[in-house]
């Protein structure tokens, strides 16, 4: 199954993304962890990125279709894929519609996880994120079993230079701007499934697995 999580910065699609592909058996293609690994390495298109990731702006639709679409050749995303922001822009949405239906696997549905803004706030200012592995944890909503450190791998617990209070409301800003045309987009191609993505995160999972299920019964059925 080929699937995008579409939601503003907060909304849970990397929390809810972990358990997808677990049940789904598809991989995770979240396009701010690949870019996030290339800072940590130092490679030149980890520095390009990162002036606008610390800004909170998008980075260059060139720049990101061409990292997408190699990842999309690799032999693990041929028979499925959960895109993780990505298409995050109309001129994205169109590279990659362009990039699958060329190939004849077009994407299924689009599950659009909705949260208000003020819990938005509170989810990305209290988001803590493991620097070795990348998981992510939640002050309040999610916290590790030791203050401070990765459940899975022991690394130090970061706040993401983007999760800062100004970075925030700028990101949010961006969306509105530059992703949410992408609904109308998707509802336009009849692949747009709304996902209500508050209370606990089981609760989230079981939503957003029934939807899926609804359009496909999927590989357990
Ligand atoms: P996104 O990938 O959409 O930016 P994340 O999955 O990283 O969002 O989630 C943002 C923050 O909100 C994280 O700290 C996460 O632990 C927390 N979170 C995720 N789902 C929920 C939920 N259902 N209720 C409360 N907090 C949540
Ligand atoms: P995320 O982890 O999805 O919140 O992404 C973190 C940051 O990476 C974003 O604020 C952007 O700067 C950049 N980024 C991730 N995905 C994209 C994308 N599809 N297009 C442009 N920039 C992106």
């Amino acid at each position: 199954m080929r699937i995008v999580l579409l939601g503003p910065p907060g909304a849970g699609k990397g929390t809810q993304a972990e358990r997808i592909v677990a049940a789904r058996a598809v991989p995770h293609i979240s396009t701010g962890d690949i870019l996030r690994a290339n800072v940590r390495e130092g490679t030149e298109l980890g520095a390009t990125a990162k002036r606008y990731m610390d800004a909170g702006e998008l980075v260059p639709d060139d720049v990101i279709v061409g990292m997408v679409g190699g990842r999309l050749d690799e032999p693990d995303a041929v028979s499925g894929f959960l895109l993780d922001g990505f298409p995050r822009t109309v001129p994205q949405a169109r590279a990659l519609e362009e990039l699958v239906d060329g190939r004849g696997t077009p994407i299924d549905v689009v599950l659009r996880m909705v949260v208000d803004r003020d819990e938005l706030v509170g989810r990305l200012t209290g988001r803590r994120t493991c620097g070795e592995c990348g998981r992510v944890f939640h002050v309040e909503h999610r916290p590790p079993a030791t203050e401070g450190a990765c459940d899975d791998c022991g690394g130090a617990l970061v706040q993401r230079d983007d999760d800062r209070d100004d970075v925030v409301v700028n990101r949010l800003e961006v969306y509105r701007t530059q992703t949410e045309p992408l609904e109308r987009f998707y509802w336009e191609r009849g692949l747009l499934r709304d996902v209500q993505a508050t209370g606990t995160v089981d609760e989230v999972t079981d939503r957003a697995l029934a939807a899926l299920a609804a359009h496909d019964p999927g590989p357990a059925s």
